[in-house]
């Protein structure tokens, strides 16, 4: 096998007040790309309260939201005409524009709907293909005008607990000409694993997972979803998009397909208490490697009634990610709702 899953366990000892013995392990995972290390980490058995918005989206909605159809014409920018003449790109209910505190060169926004507050299980498949196209248009059409800014990526901020400003649903495009660590080290890896075995990473990963089993959620169309064995978080999802190395290959139907198997994954999150996400499509700038894009998913919360963030030291400075789940106990949760898609589709 040319990919290693390879782990390692700490315990450690010592007792309560009444002299019992306790041991408690935390084990270490090593990306099989990377090498980053993740820790799983003792589960205390929180329970996670999923945030409420409804009260928040009636002050920040309408009048009061730059994104919201009464004022989108109105207040958000527009782009120079070599991208667009028209100013911002529309697909279906999906609006493009500029974003006016940008993260690069190029920085589209996406507006998803009409609809200020979207909860998890209200995404429909139309609305999350159309923001996607039209994310996917943004991106096309700065390739066509700007071949230095090489490194692409399709965003996700879901709800404030992630880092979203605005409760209405956005995403973010960014086409820069410098790599973001993600990106660079994903590049530089990749293009070593290829040189050493002569095949494509994500692709061998992909058929890995479904021989192993352990971590395998499903396949949608050409998109095959994971569970990352050494996870970014509590939950760590990954999607490959197995006949598509660039944008250009992305074609309506797996965007489609993508949206059903996002909408799976919101109600695995739902099932657990998560409301609130972090997404990233990536997108490989080296076209020699034909490396599928890829999509990640992790959960963002706070803990506890103070509302702690899920960020602490190892994240923020160490760069390590903590998770108190086990990838082989959550992949079967997203499978169960995997298997109630591919039931619809068989009905029709
Ligand atoms: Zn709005």
């Amino acid at each position: 096998m040319t990919i290693e899953f390879r782990k390692q366990e700490e315990w450690f000892s010592f007792s309560d007040n009444h002299g019992n013995d306790i041991e408690r392990k935390t084990e270490i995972r090593f990306d099989p790309l990377t090498g980053e290390s993740a820790r799983l980490i003792f589960d205390p058995g929180l329970k996670i309260q999923p945030p409420d918005y409804i009260e928040a989206s009636e002050k920040t909605g309408g009048k009061n939201c730059p994104f919201c159809s009464e004022n989108l014409q109105k207040l958000t920018p527009l782009f120079k005409s070599e991208i667009t003449k028209q100013g911002r790109i529309s697909q279906g209910s999906a609006v493009v524009f500029p974003n006016l505190f940008p993260y690069s060169k190029h920085n589209g926004v996406v507006i998803f709907s009409d609809q200020h507050y979207v909860r998890l299980e209200e995404f429909t498949i139309e609305m999350i293909k159309d923001a996607f196209l039209a994310a996917q248009t943004y991106i096309q059409r700065v390739a066509a005008i700007d071949s230095k800014a090489k490194h692409a990526s399709i965003n996700w901020n879901y709800l404030p607990l992630s880092g979203g400003s605005i409760l209405h649903p956005h995403i973010q495009v960014m086409v820069s000409d410098s790599p973001s660590n993600y990106q660079r080290l994903v590049a530089e890896k990749a293009h070593a694993f290829q040189n050493d075995t002569g095949k494509e990473y994500f692709t061998q990963l992909s058929e890995t997972e479904k021989t192993l089993e352990e971590r395998w959620i499903g396949e949608v169309g050409d998109i095959a979803w994971i569970h990352s064995f050494a996870p970014k978080s509590h939950n760590d999802f990954l999607a490959v998009f197995s006949k598509s190395n660039s944008i250009d290959d992305v074609n309506e139907q797996d965007w489609i397909d993508f949206s059903k198997g996002l909408r799976a994954i919101f109600s695995t999150l739902d099932e657990q208490g998560f409301a609130s996400f972090n997404l990233m499509v990536h997108i490989s700038s080296n076209s020699e490697l034909k490396q599928p894009i890829h999509v990640r998913l992790i959960p963002r919360l706070t803990l506890g009634f103070l509302n702690t963030s899920d960020y602490n030291f190892f994240q923020a400075l160490h760069q390590e990610p903590l998770s108190f789940k086990l990838p082989e106990e959550i992949t079967p949760i997203a499978r169960k709702h995997f298997v109630k898609i591919n039931e619809k589709s068989e009905r029709r």
